[in-house]
């Protein structure tokens, strides 16, 4: 958990305290899939510990989004929240059927991006783009169901 640690590290540096609320925010969105709800943020840490309220969630998600160590995606009409990735920035590929999202490497929007600006010399925010779609769990999910009728 490399990201993990140096989390830990931004925060000291900044002169932030490492409360345990604040260290249990940090483990759970590290130890999440990538992409994490505030809702179930806030309902793994209330099984690691009881007291914690909703607000201090929020309070936490949006510190360590200020100091940049989680990133916020919108997925759909919610956000979501990830360690943020020090390899650089990644698009979403969001799952219209389960909702989730997957990595898409910069690269594959380059040329996207450079025929905008060539075509319409237009410069496009592509840090917040989401493809949505199906996933593959989902579409095969699907092809099951048809062969069933
Ligand atoms: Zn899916
Ligand atoms: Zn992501």
């Amino acid at each position: 958990m490399v990201q993990h640690q140096r989390a830990i590290e931004t925060l000291r540096d900044k002169g932030h305290r490492l409360t345990p609320q604040r260290m249990l925010v940090l483990s759970i969105v590290a130890g999440g899939d990538g992409h994490m709800g505030v809702d179930e943020v806030f309902r793994r840490s209330k099984e690691a510990y009881p007291y914690m309220d909703i607000a201090t969630v929020y309070r936490t998600l949006h510190l360590f989004k200020d100091l940049g160590v989680v990133t916020e995606v919108a997925i759909g009409d919610r956000l979501h929240y990830e360690l943020t990735d020090p390899s650089g920035k990644h698009h979403h590929m969001v799952c219209r059927v389960c909702n989730g999202a997957f990595n898409l490497s910069p690269h594959y929007l380059e040329e996207f991006r450079t025929t905008l600006v060539r075509d319409f010399d237009f410069e496009p925010d592509l840090e917040h783009f989401a493809i949505t779609g199906i996933c593959s769990k989902c579409r095969a999910d699907n092809t099951a169901n048809d062969q069933d009728h």
